[in-house]
């Protein structure tokens, strides 16, 4: 994990020597990255009554199969995937009202031709509450939590059936939710975005379809938070405060080029999302939130995909949070007891506490990203000499006080290393760039971190 070292006199110099033997460090190792007491005040806000009740509420629509009923006598009747959007787009409405319409409670629908399991047109709804960013240039930068609201049972193609999806996915929601609530009464100069998505379960089709319009959209999004099954079940072999944080490697999204540089560099464990699971983890030590995360470095578990992809796919950093062991008796089956084995995704395997405290580290996360400047643009490791000093350069960021050098062994999973360069735009550094992997960030007076950026070398 990483150690900073004390800030350096020489910070306020425009150019920066630091002298370094390779690998090692100078100066006194500091503890990690000091917590914003405002957003610590903010997570003891986090409920886990407020949540046990949120996904009763969701368990009662009985069903919220994306093919069930959302016809307005469904809505009505409070049964189907019609009458749990609604219910999602009021809560959302009600934070926003207790912040003073602070929240902008969107939808975003769209209709989905008959596909494998969809089997004729039907209409699918994104649930989703903004908190737009109070600084005009900061604002255009995003964050984002999702979790799906629809479930399913035994079989996806089951209308009528109950499919209760408390854990998969009313957990993620109820996470959504929880964030937007307490983070509503926050102010940032960066926009969150707090989404429900529906179509999980028949094939990621409404996170397909978001990635897909903020692609065109061009929206600056930085991270996607997706949660999904983060129930804390509580079987015997449960972890409680483990949370498990999946992000792909090599990105999906890269061009040739892009996989040519990172194969020539050594550069495949620095994906946009692997720099956000390491930000997570970062995030976790600074607040208290009652979980650890747990990296993974692969895009998800065996069998098996999430909202995320759907992100990755469009070249937008996205992670996956997931309970430490799931228990796959209780997820997508239909509620029965079978010699002895009861099956079904029923609240009362939810652990509320554990979904609380995962709820926490997600907030932790957006408020750091939203409250810090923008990570540094057109970072650059100089490479036109054969030199073992490494000298790197970059942008200022809008909102940024200082900068700050992070790296690591090529074989460290986490950065292990920081040095503050001051308010400037290069750095040189007695390490070869040869041995280690480097990243500049972005920081403001009050210590809040940009995401890292590794450099591109400059030929
Ligand atoms: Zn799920």
């Amino acid at each position: 994990m990483l150690k900073f070292p004390g800030r350096i006199a020489a910070a306020s110099f425009a150019f920066l020597l630091i002298s370094l033997d390779c690998g090692a460090q100078a100066g006194t190792s500091a503890p990690v990255v000091a917590a914003d007491p405002q957003i610590a005040a903010a997570l003891k806000q986090v409920s886990a009554d407020r949540i046990k009740a949120n996904i009763e509420k969701l368990v009662s629509f009985g069903t919220r199969l994306t093919l069930s009923a959302q016809d307005d006598a469904a809505i009505s009747s409070g049964r189907g995937i019609g009458a749990a959007r609604e219910w999602i787009k009021s809560e959302f409405e009600r934070y926003s009202k207790e912040c003073g319409g602070c929240l902008e409670v969107k939808t975003d629908s769209f209709t989905e031709q008959p596909v494998d399991r969809i089997p004729k047109a039907t209409q699918i709804t994104n649930v989703y509450a903004v908190l737009k960013g109070i600084d005009e240039s900061s604002a255009k930068r995003i964050v984002l939590v999702t979790g799906h609201y629809d479930s399913r049972n035994s079989d996806t193609l089951d209308v009528n059936g109950d499919a209760p999806g408390a854990n998969d996915d009313g957990s993620g929601t109820a996470v959504s939710l929880e964030c937007a609530r307490v983070l509503s009464k926050l102010k940032f100069p960066g926009t969150i975005v707090f989404l429900t998505v529906a179509g999980e379960e028949q094939g990621l089709n409404g996170s397909h379809h978001f990635a897909k319009v903020a692609k065109e959209q061009g929206w600056d999004l930085e991270a996607v938070l997706n949660n999904d099954i983060v129930g804390g079940d509580k079987s015997p072999e449960q972890n409680h405060s483990v949370i498990r944080v999946f992000s792909e490697g090599v990105p999906v999204a890269a061009s040739e080029q892009d996989i040519k540089r990172i194969r020539g560099l050594g550069g495949e464990s620095d994906s946009g999302s692997r720099e956000v699971a390491r930000y997570i983890a970062e995030v976790g030590q600074t607040y208290d939130t009652g979980v650890k995360p747990m990296l993974i470095f692969r895009l998800d578990r065996y069998l098996r995909g999430g909202d995320h992809y759907s992100f990755n796919q469009e070249g937008f950093s996205a992670v996956r949070l997931t309970e430490y062991r799931e228990d796959f008796h209780h997820q997508h089956q239909n509620v029965r007891t079978e010699s002895g084995v009861e099956y079904g995704d029923v609240p009362k395997f939810v652990d509320y506490d554990y979904v609380a405290d995962v709820a926490r580290l997600n907030a932790a996360t957006l408020a750091s990203l939203a409250a810090a400047p923008a990570p540094p643009a057109n970072v650059h490791l100089q490479a036109k000499n054969l030199e073992n000093d490494s000298t790197l350069t970059w942008d200022a960021s809008p909102g940024a006080t200082e900068y700050e050098i992070l790296w690591r062994e090529t074989t460290s999973p986490e950065w292990e290393h920081a040095q503050n360069a001051g308010n400037t735009k290069q750095a040189t550094l007695k390490l070869s760039k040869d041995n280690v992997i480097f990243a500049v960030r972005a920081v403001d007076t009050k210590g809040h971190r940009s995401l890292p950026v590794v450099p591109a070398p400059e030929h």
